[in-house]
């Protein structure tokens, strides 16, 4: 089994179109959507959920009324200032430290397990996606993208199947490095522009920090020649494969609107482009 991440630095280069397609072109896959915090992979793949799951994790101080003594003492000593004068715990502001339920002379504060967010394995018309949604102002996407991804292995391993191709998430964060960790390739869709050359450069690194084999693939590569070859140049220099240039296309956008993969929408030089870059992938 083979995992293949799409990932961008940042977002708006057309990653999740091309995750699509790939997705479409490959026989024996699980796909996951790893952006947890604004996922849009299933705009194209139009899922039936089939399965949803709590993710509980983190935690918060919670004030039992009955049981507190006003003493006073876990006010000044949350740093967070989360703990009001009225001794209530402000869930948003509390960081899970633990340290006011550890002084509390009367054992009245205890620690929560929060309900961080959903995962789910759905359906699509190219085989199962595995997704997840955080709860607002939740801030453990690392640990719901290293999740999916574990759900994801499974299924495949269940299934015997060949692909687990995953939507990275846009950035350089945690959520980034837990999509990163353990693949066998990593795709960097990157646009000629020069701010898109910077989050590709700067994506690259977090990749290589990762010991993981890296391809480029420079997404309407003729609005910029002059940037397209910057990028090859600097991908040359670097001993990175550049794997495919996509050409800016307006079917791409009609595709989208439709609710389909381009592969889908077209049979012309873009399609022949996206099974050129599957297939190169594959040699990963
Ligand atoms: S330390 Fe405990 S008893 Fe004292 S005010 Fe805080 S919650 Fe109440
Ligand atoms: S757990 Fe830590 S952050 Fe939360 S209220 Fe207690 S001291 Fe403050």
């Amino acid at each position: 089994m083979k995992q293949i991440v799409v990932i961008s630095g940042k977002g708006g280069t057309g990653k999740t179109v091309i995750t699509a397609s790939l997705a479409a072109l490959a026989q024996n896959k699980v796909m996951v959507d790893c952006d947890v915090d604004a996922a849009d992979l299933h705009l194209l793949l139009q899922p039936k959920i089939k399965e949803r799951h709590e993710f509980w994790s983190g935690k918060t101080a919670f004030i039992d009324s009955q049981l507190c003594q006003k003493c006073g003492r876990c006010v000044p000593a949350c740093r967070f200032q989360a703990i009001a004068d009225s001794y209530v715990v402000d869930p948003i502001a509390c960081e899970g430290c633990g340290l006011c339920s550890n002084l509390c002379p009367y054992d009245a504060i205890q620690m929560k397990e929060n309900l961080a967010g959903e995962w789910l394995v759905s359906d699509t018309r190219y085989g199962s996606l595995v997704h997840a949604k955080l709860g607002i102002a939740e801030e453990n996407s690392g640990k719901l993208v290293a999740k999916v991804r574990q759900v994801a292995r499974d299924i495949a391993k269940r299934d015997k199947l060949d692909h687990v191709i995953i939507d990275g998430p846009p950035g350089i964060g945690c959520p980034v490095i837990a999509s990163l960790s353990g693949v066998d390739c990593a795709l960097i869709v990157t646009e000629p522009t020069l701010s898109g050359l910077h989050d590709a450069q700067r994506v690259l690194e977090v990749a290589d920090h990762f010991k993981v084999p890296i391809k480029f693939v420079i997404n309407k590569y003729d609005l910029n020649l002059e940037v397209t070859s910057q990028i090859e140049d600097f991908c040359q220099s670097k001993g990175i494969p550049v794997i495919g240039k996509i050409a800016f296309d307006r079917r791409i956008v009609e595709s989208m609107v439709a609710g389909k993969t381009i592969v889908e929408w077209e049979t012309g030089p873009i399609r022949e482009e996206l099974v050129s870059i599957w297939k190169k992938l594959q040699t990963a």
